[in-house]
């Protein structure tokens, strides 16, 4: 049973709009927002927080985040055992949530175990929208393969993150695959990648029939399909196909900006990664070929999001960490943040993510009607993202689905 709270004298963080609203009350009942207003009362029962001078908000979404990934060597994941890659999964998505971060997005590797643990309460964690396993092509960026090798072991009990398929036959049998046991979506390689081993950056992955079938298999089963992608070449004959999200994008240009207006498509860069995989990949299992791919990208990655963020294209947060290098999580916003407004990175967290995730007015906004996923923070995260990126010192409060999951309310400053 979740608890009726009225949160008193809230600064409520309008995200859509971009501004904080003073003075209000909101009122959370059976997991949903009830009403947001300056003068509710509190129903017989409800527990009152008072929040005077701090800021209420939505739970932050990443759209981009393995938990399965807890090494940085991803080839090496296959050989794991399923129950110690889930047992490390869970103890990240604690962790995930105690950031702030109430839903994740995972493309790659996630499935419907994890998905149902976390709905069942065996284990705490943000909302996770899984995808399975990410579809690649032979030698493309989930082939985890080292060129001798010609045997791959395809199974749904290897806790890596991708299968391969080839052929139209052969992907649209892999997104069915997927899509069978609930998939949120189908995540598809159109191009090489830092962490795999022997694709190329700027190659393209698949070919344009292959990638077609893709999207027809998931937009019959009302899913969409997201790609990932570094070039403009790679990123423009996905989005030209269907594909809805695009992620990392770091090498687009002026034409991709163009097709992502005209589909109305989602991109989720993932700096943070870049930067992380530069400065501690090798110590979290990053092999040298895959260091020396990460330099291409991570120059790019800061003109692709302003080029993006001036015309108006939807941007979503990712931070797609690997390993140890997860603890970074919130570490995209301080990135982003020194190129764009705050208000516009917020919303790369809530409200643009909830309508990538098909949750608009269910995730990401302070409205009746919403699920109550809420954070209470020390300060204004408009004025300062640094508000969000420390949550040892200033996030007071987690709610998921009206559930108080961390309260540090009660107590000024650390603890
Ligand atoms: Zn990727
Ligand atoms: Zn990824």
């Amino acid at each position: 049973m979740t608890e009726t709270v009225l949160f008193t004298d809230a600064a409520v963080l309008d995200t859509a709009a971009g501004e904080l609203v003073p003075g209000q009350r909101v009122l959370v009942r059976g997991g949903t927002i009830d009403a947001v207003g300056p003068d509710l009362e509190a129903p017989g029962g409800a527990r009152v927080l008072d929040l005077a001078g701090k800021t209420l908000m939505p739970g932050l979404i990443d759209c981009h985040a393995h938990v399965n990934a807890h090494t940085a060597n991803l080839a090496g994941l296959a050989d794991d055992s399923p129950a110690y890659v889930a047992l490390k999964a869970a103890k990240e998505m604690r962790e995930m949530l105690h950031r702030g971060f109430t839903t994740v997005r995972d493309p790659g590797g996630a499935d419907f175990g994890l998905r149902e643990a976390l709905d069942e309460g065996v284990v705490e964690g943000p909302r996770l929208y899984f995808g399975g396993k990410a579809l690649s092509q032979t030698g493309g960026h989930g082939d985890g393969r080292p060129r001798g090798r010609s045997v791959r072991e395809d199974h749904q009990c290897c806790p890596d993150l991708s299968t391969v398929c080839d052929g139209v036959d052969g992907v649209r049998r892999a997104a069915r695959e997927q899509l069978r046991t609930g998939a949120h979506h189908v995540k598809v390689m159109l191009s090489g990648g830092v962490a795999s081993p022997t694709d190329r950056i700027d190659s393209t992955q698949f070919s344009l029939e292959e990638i077609r079938a893709i999207v027809e298999e998931t937009e019959a089963a009302n899913r969409y399909v997201a790609g990932h992608a570094y070039t403009a070449r790679a990123v423009n004959r996905g989005l030209a196909a269907g594909v809805r999200s695009i992620e990392h994008g770091n090498l687009i240009d002026e034409s991709s900006v163009e097709l992502f207006l005209e589909h109305d498509a989602f991109l989720v860069p993932t700096l943070v990664t870049y930067e992380r995989m530069a400065a501690e990949g090798a110590e979290h299992g990053l092999p040298a070929a895959s260091l020396a791919k990460n330099p291409i990208v991570l120059e790019a990655g800061l003109r692709a999001l302003e080029l993006a963020h001036r015309a108006g294209v939807n941007i979503c947060y990712g931070s797609d960490l690997l390993g140890g290098m997860r603890r970074h999580q919130l570490q995209e916003f301080t990135i982003r943040g020194a190129v764009l407004p705050a208000a516009d990175v917020i919303r790369s967290a809530t409200v643009t993510a909830a309508r990538l995730l098909g949750e608009a007015g269910r995730l990401g906004q302070i409205l009746p009607g919403a699920l109550a996923d809420l954070l209470v923070v020390d300060g204004d995260p408009l004025r300062d993202l640094a508000v969000l990126t420390d949550p040892e010192a200033n996030l007071r409060l987690v709610m998921q689905g009206g559930d108080v999951k961390a309260d540090r309310l009660g107590s000024p400053g650390r603890d």
